[in-house]
């Protein structure tokens, strides 16, 4: 044997849904389906590849020989393939799906077992944000990306505690009269050097590291706070999947309603699909806590991911937000605009409230007024505001209605 003849491959095998399955049908099915996957991972592995339980739901497959991680990914494809179709467990059907990460060593770089665990693992981690079901190879730009990741977790750590945290309002317009009837909660993150962070990069990193439950807590705190005076507006809250999956989470509401004194009537809570298609079972059962309180839901961001006018049924929500790109395509494209209909139609069925998110132009405000919305949000009418400027946009309203105006109130920034 020849040293450059060894390569080694590692994966590193993690199940997509094990733990639902597991707490849904309970631990023996949960073992049960652990010995199907281990079987039908030996069986793909055959004679060439060695197999290994890591424990939980974590499996490993090792590989040596000339063209070791090229024939490990073959199989990594497979198995892929066949976890990605339902297995059959008892009377039930279940599809678990697998996440895989890869890596190599040649023999002569000098990588040992558990630096080839540690790369297979963050490539793992990256299949599994990458939409999980299918395998990722290692590379040296995905440890920046954790590292740049861990560097923003703390400086988010530290935010907090600085109160570098801002909520500001953005105004939702009644689709007839174009008066002010809720606002939505938007967090802002201005650093101690002045520069604005924007929610879509910190929001992910913070959810990543659990960091959002704390930053969450907060944001409803100060949104409570702030709304309080608004009296006869609604105030909507965005609540991030690993919030709703936190089983402290209806406690935490629970406390900050009482605190402030905020009307559960007068809170929503957006939440997106990806909140109910990772972990239905807490989630559903928060919700359902957290709907006993009074509190209103929203399902966010509707018409960008797989959500489909059948979750609408299953799952019940007060609201339907429609994002800005669906309202943006039905002006041009005859699919999306059949898409908002029915959607719409649906919703109004099921009795929930539609507001049409990023409406940009009176034309857009026209075509979902006459689809059926009944609120409006988008810079038309209003951008996201600090509390103090909301005051007076809700004072100058209350002013002009004790007067002989015109019945149409619209405010411009
Ligand atoms: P979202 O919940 O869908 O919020 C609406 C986003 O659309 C906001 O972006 C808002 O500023 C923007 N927007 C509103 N009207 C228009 C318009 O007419 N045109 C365009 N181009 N954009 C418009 P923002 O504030 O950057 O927030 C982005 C996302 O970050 C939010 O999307 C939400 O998912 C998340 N987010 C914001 N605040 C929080 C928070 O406190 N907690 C959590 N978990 N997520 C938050
Ligand atoms: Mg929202
Ligand atoms: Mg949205």
């Amino acid at each position: 044997h020849h040293v450059a003849d060894e390569e080694i491959a590692l994966a590193l095998i993690d199940l997509d849904s094990f733990k639902q399955v597991n707490d849904h049908y309970g631990h023996v099915i949960g073992d049960q389906l652990i010995r199907q996957c281990a079987e039908i991972m030996r069986e793909i592995c055959g004679e060439e590849a060695r197999c290994y339980r890591l424990g939980g739901d974590e499996f490993a497959i090792t590989m040596m020989g000339p063209v070791a991680g090229n024939i490990l990914e073959g199989i990594c494809r497979k198995i892929i393939e066949r976890l990605g179709k339902p297995l059959q467990l008892g009377k039930r059907e279940v599809v678990v799906g697998a996440s895989i990460g890869l890596s190599r060593s040649n023999g002569r770089d000098g990588l040992g077992s558990s630096e080839l665990l540690r790369r297979s693992d963050v490539a793992m981690y990256a299949s599994k944000r990458a939409g999980k079901m299918r395998c990722t190879w290692f590379s040296e730009d995905l440890d920046r990306n954790r590292e740049a990741q861990r560097e923003m977790d703390t400086e988010l750590r530290r935010a907090l505690a600085n109160e570098e945290f801002q909520m500001h309002y953005q105004p939702l317009v009644d689709a007839e009269s174009r008066e002010i009837v809720a606002v939505e909660a938007l967090i802002r993150w201005t650093r101690a050097d002045g520069q604005q962070v924007g929610p879509h990069i910190f929001i992910p990193v913070a959810e990543e590291s659990g960091f959002i439950n704390a930053i969450g807590v907060w944001a409803l705190r100060r949104a409570c706070t702030d709304a309080l005076a608004w009296d006869g507006i609604m105030l909507s809250v965005n609540i991030s999947a690993a919030q709703l999956r936190n089983p402290e989470f209806p406690i935490q509401l629970g406390h900050i309603l009482e605190e402030t004194g905020f009307p559960a009537e007068r809170l929503e809570l957006e939440i997106t699909e990806t909140c109910l298609v990772l972990d239905p079972v807490v989630a559903e059962r928060n919700l359902a806590v957290i709907r006993g309180f009074g509190v209103n839901i929203s399902l966010d961001d509707f018409g960008t991911g797989y959500a489909s006018i059948g979750f609408l049924r299953q799952f019940r929500f007060e609201k339907l937000k429609l994002d800005r790109s669906l309202v943006v395509d039905a002006g041009s494209d005859e699919g999306s605009r059949a898409m908002m209909l029915s959607s719409i139609t649906v919703a109004r069925a099921l009795n929930m409230g539609v507001t049409a998110e990023g409406v940009e132009t009176e034309e857009q405000a026209t075509m979902v007024r006459a689809a059926g919305c009944d609120q409006i949000q988008g810079w038309l009418f209003y951008k996201a505001m600090p509390a103090d400027q909301i005051d007076q946009h809700l004072s100058r309203a209350a002013a002009a209605s004790e007067w002989p105006q015109p019945a149409i109130y619209k405010g411009v920034a």
